[in-house]
């Protein structure tokens, strides 16, 4: 086994991870240096929201940290509130409250085994791999661990191209919708705001934004002007195993084909709702991934992405029925198109959208710019600091598509060339260098969300303790 391992990341993933390696009796006693970043702990970005608008997307029963315990946050909540029911989506700061207690919980565990954790509350800046071991370094400190692992989440948020230095300076446009959230004191209220991007962090800001500026109008951007679809009220009965959709699937890796075999399946079953028959999906969308080839990958990014995600990652109703009161006060309108650029007009700023097929140039006014395009994990066009120290040492190689890092289906990362001491391995994988989350969307397209993150850490603490 490695016995001293570093958890570079401060978030649930992270946690699960820690959680997983302190509640076993492992041979020997393990030594873990846990990098958190100096953030809240275990609540990340997702959880560390104090708004109870702000909903889990996954009911109750399926938000476990740990596969072993798939009842975990249930039991956890049920405790304060036995009428709490499985099938309930729940605020997120709940769950916080439920990361952090698990995170107590395995600290006091791994005391009892024997265990030694070192919690670091420090961003790790560079890691150095090395033939026997990785060298970890965050500011003048550097330390030797057996194996290493990133569980980073989301990439910092970028500007997109197109926004003007003048209209980033203005203060006008923000890049990060979370750290205006956690303020959100402006005075006076903007009277004009748009947001560009209407996934699900579209949403938690328009909830919020609109509770907290009672006056604002918003426009909402985005290149089909959908909201995510919802949830139903009830959990659907479940599909069988869709075994014969996922054989055709798997038949013809082609993703037109895939397209028209959902809808011919969704189409023919009566009985089923169609969330079901595309949650069915899911356990198999790695395996299914792995066999798109490249070319069918980019094609899905570029033509049906926006389409599952839409259905994918869905809100739930009691989300979508205030989302519906807002535009029907007429404080919300929604827009379709691209927005090419946005420059700083006198005191507010100017969106131009993408020319429509009818060829209109159309502009939009606003006193405040919100960018909601959600979750980054094109390390190619990071400054985040690692992970660019990293790929200019081709200790990691990014994704073609954008999509994290190059891994296998178990987490270890591929590496591009020579070792620190001079020898040469291209294109191998590392033996003791891994990735958890967000970082593997690549390798295993579903890589997200707490229900495969937790089965994630579960097999990589598996690997880490049987090495
Ligand atoms: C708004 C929102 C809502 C979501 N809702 C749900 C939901 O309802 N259900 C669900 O299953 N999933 C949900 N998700 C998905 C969510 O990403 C995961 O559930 C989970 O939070 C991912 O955790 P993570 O640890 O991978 O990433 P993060 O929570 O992003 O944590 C990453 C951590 O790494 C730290 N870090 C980064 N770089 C370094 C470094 N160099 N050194 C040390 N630390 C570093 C950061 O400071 C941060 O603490 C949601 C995501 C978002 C953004």
């Amino acid at each position: 086994m490695f016995r001293r391992v570093a958890i570079i990341g401060g978030g649930a993933a992270a946690a699960t991870l820690l959680g997983e390696l302190l509640e076993r009796r492992s041979p020997q006693p393990l030594h873990l240096d846990w990098y958190t970043g100096g953030g809240t702990l275990a609540r990340g970005v997702a959880y560390g929201t104090r708004s109870e608008r702000h909903l889990l997307n996954v009911r109750a029963a399926s938000m476990s940290m740990f596969a072993g315990k798939p009842r975990g946050f249930l039991d956890f909540v049920q405790r304060d509130d036995p009428a709490i029911a499985g099938t309930d989506f729940l605020p997120r700061r709940r769950y916080g409250d439920y990361l952090e207690a698990e995170v107590a919980h395995a600290l006091e565990q791994g005391r009892t085994h024997g265990h030694d954790v070192n919690v670091i509350p420090f961003a790790v800046d560079a890691l150095v791999p090395e033939r026997d071991g990785v060298t970890v370094i965050h500011g003048e400190e550097s330390h030797q661990v057996d194996a290493a692992v990133l569980a980073l989440g989301t990439l910092p948020a970028r500007a997109l191209s197109g926004v003007s230095a003048a209209a980033l300076a203005s203060g006008r446009y923000v890049v990060d919708p979370w750290k205006l959230l956690a303020t959100a004191s402006m005075d006076p209220p903007p009277q004009k705001v748009v947001v560009i991007g209407l996934g699900l962090t579209a949403v938690d800001v328009l909830l919020e934004l609109s509770a907290q500026w009672p006056q604002t109008e918003f426009t909402a951007l985005s290149r089909h002007g959908l909201l995510p679809e919802a949830h139903l009220h009830a959990a659907a009965a479940p599909v069988g195993d869709s075994a014969e959709l996922i054989e055709a699937m798997h038949d013809a890796p082609d993703i037109r084909r895939w397209l028209h075999l959902l809808r011919e399946a969704i189409a023919q079953d009566h009985t089923t709702d169609w969330r079901t028959i595309i949650d069915s999906l899911r356990p198999h969308t790695p395996g299914l991934w792995r066999e798109l080839p490249g070319e069918q990958r980019a094609r899905f990014l570029r033509h049906a992405r926006w389409a599952w995600e839409r259905a994918r990652h869905r809100m739930p109703p009691q989300v979508r029925e205030m989302m519906a009161s807002l535009e029907q006060s007429g404080r919300l309108r929604r827009q379709r198109g691209r927005m090419q650029s946005v420059e700083l007009v006198d005191d507010a700023l100017q969106l131009t959208l993408a020319p429509s097929h009818t060829g209109q140039p159309q502009t939009l006014s606003a006193d405040l710019v919100i960018q909601t395009t959600g979750l980054d994990t094109d390390v190619r066009r990071t400054n985040d600091r690692l992970v660019s120290q990293l790929l200019t040492n081709a200790h990691i190689l990014p994704d073609p598509l954008g999509l994290g890092v190059l891994a296998s289906p178990d987490g270890h990362l591929l590496h591009g060339g020579r070792l620190h001491d001079g020898q040469h391995q291209d294109g191998s994988y590392w033996p003791h260098l891994f990735a958890l989350g967000s970082l593997l969307r690549g390798t295993l397209w579903e890589s997200t969300a707490m229900p495969e993150i937790r089965q994630q850490a579960r097999h990589l603490a598996d690997q880490l303790l049987a090495h």
